[in-house]
């Protein structure tokens, strides 16, 4: 217990409160910024069982801000959730630290051979938030948003009972309404801002306090850091707290997802929408090269792989021949799945 002897000293924790994070069982969703940061911030707290899902790999411009990984980890292009995992039992051997490489769907959820005690969201796309959302509020389980693009960053506790996201949004934004660090970048101490408000109340929640209420921003840039009050009771017209409505359980899956030849993968739109191709054009102007529009598409590359992208949604990427893959560059791209 000597490694931990600080953390027993703080007021809350104490050597019960350290036994029950051993006991306890996190899930990371997304092992990225938000998810290295969080994970290792977890580990190193004594936090007994990890869950990590990621379906990418590591690349060369991740290694700015994703915390747990090395040079080697981007030479090598290995999984994020297998070398977060090594990197993770080289810092604590007594945690143990289950890797998935895998799309974090309802199918891989259902599947989880123990049910976490909390949820970390550390995703790139809303898709996935409301079905962590839906999936939490059905098993009773408390999840904690985070979100994070350019200076500036969000994180937010949805308790087990009590709102939900959808009391707050009832749908995921709409496409062009948020940002993505493909566009606007990401500033490494604002993932590690929201990440502290986060793995705290993770903490917390896991020994039993009662969370912060209130929405976490910062912009890290500017030097402002505020919680800003919601609402303590579920909205009264939530579709899912108010009617038991958990869209994201009972939608058909995930955007189908389709291989065409040797080297090219087709997406369609998660849900029926039109993208405004034209605004899509002007983010990427510093992010993407070879942008072309036409008035029926748009193309451009990016990360290797050439995209064109229709008016609704549909995608072909090029150069790409891992579905998985695919699916990742495409949310990281278009962000609006
Ligand atoms: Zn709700």
């Amino acid at each position: 217990m000597d490694r931990y002897s600080r953390q027993i000293r703080v007021v809350g924790v104490g050597e019960p409160g350290q036994t029950r994070l051993r006991q306890a069982h996190a899930l990371i969703v997304g092992c990225g910024a938000l998810g290295t940061h969080s994970a290792e911030a977890l580990v190193r707290a004594g936090v007994g069982t990890l869950t990590l899902v990621d379906r990418d790999i590591v690349e060369w411009s991740n290694l700015q801000r994703q915390v747990l990984f090395t040079e080697a980890d981007a030479a090598g292009a290995s999984p994020k959730a297998i070398a977060a995992a090594e990197h993770l039992r080289e810092i604590n051997r007594d945690v143990v630290v289950a890797a998935n490489v895998a799309d974090c769907n309802l199918a891989f959820l259902r599947g989880l051979a123990t049910r976490p005690d909390v949820v970390l969201d550390g995703t790139d796309n809303f898709a996935t938030r409301y079905l962590l959302n839906d999936w939490c509020k059905q098993q009773g389980i408390p999840w904690i948003y985070a979100g994070a693009v350019g200076t500036e960053g969000a994180a937010m506790v949805l308790p087990a009972a009590g709102p939900c996201l959808r009391c707050l949004w009832p749908e995921p934004p709409a496409q062009g309404d948020v940002g993505s660090c493909e566009t606007a970048g990401i500033l490494s101490p604002a993932i590690a801002a929201v990440t502290a408000f986060q793995t705290a109340e993770a903490l917390k929640l896991l020994l039993g306090e009662a969370p912060t209420r209130g929405v976490f921003t910062c912009d890290v840039w500017r030097g402002t850091y505020q919680v800003l009050p919601v609402a303590l009771t579920s909205a009264e017209d939530c579709p899912a707290c108010a009617r038991g409505e958990l869209a994201a359980l009972t939608a058909p899956p995930a955007q189908a997802v389709t291989l065409c030849g040797r080297d090219a993968v087709q997406i369609d739109a998660p849900r029926e929408l039109r993208i405004d191709l034209d605004g899509l054009a002007e983010r990427l102007t510093s992010a993407a090269t070879a942008i072309e529009r036409t008035p029926h598409l748009l193309r451009f590359a990016a990360d290797a792989c050439r995209f064109t992208v229709f008016p609704d949604g549909r995608a072909l990427l090029f150069g790409v021949r891992d579905p998985l893959r695919a699916k990742a560059l495409y949310d990281r791209w278009l962000g609006f799945a």
